[in-house]
């Protein structure tokens, strides 16, 4: 039996399907989230990569901030639910989940049974998001990935001291032109990103092993930034940023008998 999930974030769309619950058999990412063909380009490439076609998929479900524009699935459900049942399908025993997707961040305490405990979430302010790293990265004219692995290289680290997006680009912009090493002000960048995250979630407790999900999982500049602001090892899967696609299409698979009922 194959379940399908679909994420529709703000930036980017992904799917996931899933055999018999266990084993993924296809995935897909595609730039272009909410309001965009995006979703539906990456259905498709799903279908395409796992070689069936979409009757096969007995049940679907849908996540992700552009959930409700979705009308073809057979459950809507939460990010939070999503990632953290995505998260325990790759770490079984995960017990802290950090998520920094496009637009938002949150940090999810799951007790010993892989329940939600509780939650924080920033989506009111894009400093600590992707949106801030997107816009760093094209002021320094590098690709978002880029700007993580040569972070990595940087001999010191510039500091960031704006907490708004807006204030923090002028004061990137005057680093430069002052003279600033570009690889000390992208390892700023991402520290500036890990403490707020950071700060995030101390206030949800940190219980190991913790994991880190969303596309921002990817910047390796942000994910050692971070484990020095914990002070924790953190996971990391390939498959991050398919975390809130794959707990859908768990989920979809466990209500699988409530769609037949
Ligand atoms: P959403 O679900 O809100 O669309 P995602 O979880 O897909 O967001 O994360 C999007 C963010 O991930 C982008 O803003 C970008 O900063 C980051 N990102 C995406 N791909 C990469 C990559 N290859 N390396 C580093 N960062 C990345």
């Amino acid at each position: 039996m194959v379940s399908f999930g679909i994420d529709i974030g703000s930036t980017t769309s992904k799917c996931i399907l899933l055999r018999d619950g266990q084993e993924i058999i296809g995935s897909s990412l595609v730039v272009g989230g909410i309001g965009t063909d995006g979703p539906r380009k990456a259905v498709q490439q799903v279908f395409e990569a796992a070689g069936i076609s979409p009757d096969e998929a007995s049940v679907s479900a849908v996540t992700g901030y552009g959930r409700s524009s979705w009308k073809d699935a057979d459950f809507q459900v939460s990010e939070l639910t999503c990632h953290a049942m995505g998260g325990r399908f790759i770490f079984p025993e995960l017990r802290t989940l950090i998520d920094i997707g496009g637009q938002d961040a949150k940090a999810i305490a799951l007790d010993k049974s892989g329940m939600m405990k509780n939650f924080l979430m920033n989506d009111k302010c894009a400093a600590g998001t992707g949106r801030f790293l997107d816009v760093m990265a094209t002021i320094l004219q590098v690709s978002v990935n880029e700007l993580g692995t040569l972070a990595l290289t940087a001999q010191e680290h510039a500091s960031i001291s704006s907490t708004c997006t807006v204030f923090a680009e002028s004061e990137v912009i005057s680093q430069l032109a002052s003279g600033a090493d570009r690889t000390a002000v992208m390892a700023g960048i991402c520290d500036s990103v890990a403490t707020r995250t950071a700060t995030l979630a101390k206030r949800v407790g940190i219980v190991e092993p913790v994991c880190i999900s969303g596309g921002v999982a990817r910047n390796a500049g942000v994910r050692a930034a971070l484990e020095k602001a914990l002070g924790v090892k953190l996971l990391y899967s390939e498959l991050s940023q398919h975390f809130g696609a794959l707990g859908a299409a768990v989920y979809a698979y466990r209500k699988s008998g409530a769609k037949s009922e």
